[in-house]
């Protein structure tokens, strides 16, 4: 029997592959957003499908439905340059917003799965990074709107887990890259190909020496329902990401190479305040109760991101504007 499922945030990058997935699986799916830096685009196949629903909704308003069996709780700006455009809300969107999908969830006996995040690290002072270690966040920085956000949001889950035996899944994703990112996030994937696409210096902050480690999207949603689908006495959190650390230069190089042309690489402006360092995830745990590890390869994924770009019309995403 199909299941009826909930994905907000689903008109996002991660939010529309999931919703893709879900459907070809033949689950219904009600995708709510606010389209704040998710595009119809995103999801525009999906329209006048009889399994998929879109509901424009913000999540900070509090949302009702009868009967939901699973609820992938996404919604929330993942990009530094989108979730400290309005900080207030994205804290709002993180909390209230995890509070409304956990009343759902109370209320209709589903199983919810929140999206948290590698930065509830911070800026990690352990490496690789296991479930365990707490982390070392800013509670007072630019990023806290989001990491300190997160990290409320993993609290309410579990306090909803032990207070009304919510069945709950929380995973950190760790730097998520591929077709349908924002090209405008600012993120450092999207920067990187867009200005080589242009022909224009790939801007590194700082020195270049930063390092993340970038799992393509397919693995990662693979993750994502693998992690949702266990069995009832697991919670989570855990860890998914690729654990291939490279530092920011190095992305740049291969993002060179593969575009081609004449890009040059630019050491553009100081690293951000509170910018990790370092981020790589340790993902013993999903290996051994998920079964699951990344299977595609940084030079593979860049290749699939880079002719997406290519094939799109830029001008269909839009910044965030003050209206939010
Ligand atoms: P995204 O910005 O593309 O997607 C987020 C979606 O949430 C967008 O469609 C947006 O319009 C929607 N949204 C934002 N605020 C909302 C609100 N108040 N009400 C309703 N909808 C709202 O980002 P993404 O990369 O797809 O991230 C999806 C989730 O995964 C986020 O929760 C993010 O924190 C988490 N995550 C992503 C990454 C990554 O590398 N992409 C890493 C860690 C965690
Ligand atoms: N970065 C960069 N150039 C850019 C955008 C980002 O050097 O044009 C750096 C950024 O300072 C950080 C890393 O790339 O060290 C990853 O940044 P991103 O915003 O993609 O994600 P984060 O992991 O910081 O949330």
């Amino acid at each position: 029997m199909s299941r009826t499922i909930l994905v907000t945030g689903g008109a996002g990058f991660l939010g529309s592959h999931l919703c893709d997935r879900l459907i070809a699986a033949g689950d219904r799916v009600i995708c709510m957003d606010n389209l704040f830096t998710g595009v119809m685009l995103n999801i525009q196949h999906l329209i006048g499908n009889p399994n998929f629903e879109f509901i424009r909704h913000d999540v900070t308003e509090s949302f009702k439905f009868e009967s939901i069996d699973q609820i992938y709780n996404l919604a929330c700006p993942a990009a530094p340059g989108h979730y400290q455009f309005n900080p207030v809300k994205t804290m709002k969107t993180s909390v209230l917003g995890t509070m409304h999908a956990l009343g759902l969830a109370r209320k209709t006996k589903a199983t919810i799965l929140q999206a948290s995040t590698s930065e509830v690290y911070g800026d990690p002072q352990v490496h690789p990074q296991p479930e365990s270690y707490r982390g070392s966040v800013n509670p007072i920085g630019p990023r806290a709107c989001y990491d300190e956000g997160k990290r409320a949001a993993e609290s309410l889950m579990f306090d909803y887990h032990r207070q009304y035996r919510t069945p709950i899944k929380v995973v950190r994703i760790f730097n998520t890259y591929g077709p349908r990112m924002h090209p405008f996030d600012g993120r450092v994937v999207s920067n990187f190909i867009r200005q080589a696409i242009a022909g224009q210096e790939l801007t590194i902050y700082g020195d270049g020496s930063q390092s993340r480690s970038f799992c393509y999207v397919d693995d990662l949603v693979e993750g994502l329902v693998r992690a949702m689908n266990t069995s009832s006495d697991f919670t989570g959190p855990v860890n998914l990401g690729n654990p291939h650390e490279f530092t920011i230069a190095q992305l740049a190089q291969s993002v060179v190479r593969l575009v081609g042309g004449n890009t040059t690489i630019a050491s553009a402006r100081p690293l951000p305040q509170d910018d990790p360092m370092q981020r790589c995830p340790d993902i013993s745990l999903a290996r051994k109760v998920l079964n699951w590890e990344s299977t595609v390869q940084l030079d593979e994924g860049l290749r699939r991101t880079i002719e997406w770009f290519r094939s799109i019309d830029m001008s269909q995403f839009r910044a965030p504007t003050p209206n939010y």
